[in-house]
């Protein structure tokens, strides 16, 4: 059992990488090459969602070392006239457990709102797929002392989640995403009370991973703070070293080293 604060979790931590829209065959293969006999920590569970061309391949190499897979985005029609989407059953074809929906990017590139949301989340979950849904503010609205609002209305999207429907959440504050920049000890901390209490109110009782410029060097002291159970890593986890350091910083937070 991991105990930070005044917060208990017996739940294992994830550390999920994000790869976004970079990765070609060769650079995969040499990702799990890399990876070399490195197996993942049982303290910690780890997933890789490479883009939707990656799926397949990687499949089976990443459920040898015991890494999850999973898709950074998904359309919510089963099946039909919807050219260029990618359905759920799909995901599970891939061999999909995860899915990443509502990332900032989706939202403010491509205009995705609650509405779009609530729809994939019922279909991921129809599908048997876990989504790790991304909540965060911009720096504009931290500074304007909204954040807590904001988070409240991206959670909103839960409001008629089945009970007991397998969730991650994933608190991503706009402003450090890609930027090098990331929240203090402190921010973390209160951010991800204010998340779980709003879960708790909203019937859900699930993993809050932090995410935003996640590396080797911070890895271990946003892993400690209260209510954090994993990493949403984007650039850092591009590289085998990189991600796997940040993986082995949680193991170690989660044993208690
Ligand atoms: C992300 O893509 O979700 C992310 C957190 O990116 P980065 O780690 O590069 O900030």
């Amino acid at each position: 059992m991991r105990q930070s604060g005044s917060y208990t979790s017996r739940r294992r931590p994830l550390i999920a990488g994000n790869w976004k829209m970079h990765g070609m065959l060769d650079e995969a293969q040499q990702f799990v090459a890399d990876l070399g006999n490195i197996a993942s920590p049982d303290q910690v569970e780890v997933a890789l969602m490479p883009p939707y061309t990656l799926l397949h391949p990687l499949s089976e190499l990443l459920r040898q070392k015991g890494i999850q897979l999973g898709a950074q985005n998904v359309y919510y029609e089963p099946k039909g006239a919807f050219t260029g989407s990618i359905s759920p059953l799909m995901l599970r074809d891939a061999g999909c457990r995860y899915v990443i929906l509502a990332h900032s990017e989706r939202r403010d590139i491509m205009g995705e709102a609650n509405e779009l949301i609530g729809k994939k989340l019922a279909a991921a979950w129809s599908a048997g797929l876990e989504p790790i849904l991304c909540i965060g503010e911009h720096l504009e609205e931290r500074q304007d002392g909204e954040t807590n609002a904001v988070l409240r209305r991206q959670l909103a999207v839960l409001e008629d989640a089945p009970e007991g429907a397998a969730l991650t959440v994933a608190y991503e504050p706009v402003w450090a995403i890609g930027t090098g920049l990331t929240a203090s000890p402190e921010q973390v901390t209160e951010t991800h009370a204010f998340i779980h209490e709003e879960l708790t109110r909203l019937g859900h009782d699930c993993r809050v991973l932090y995410g935003g410029s996640v590396k080797p060097e911070n890895a271990a002291e946003l892993m400690a703070c209260p209510g954090v159970e994993g990493a949403l890593v984007g650039g850092a986890s591009l590289q085998a070293d990189s991600f796997m350091k940040i993986v082995q910083a949680a193991a170690d937070v989660a044993a208690g080293e």
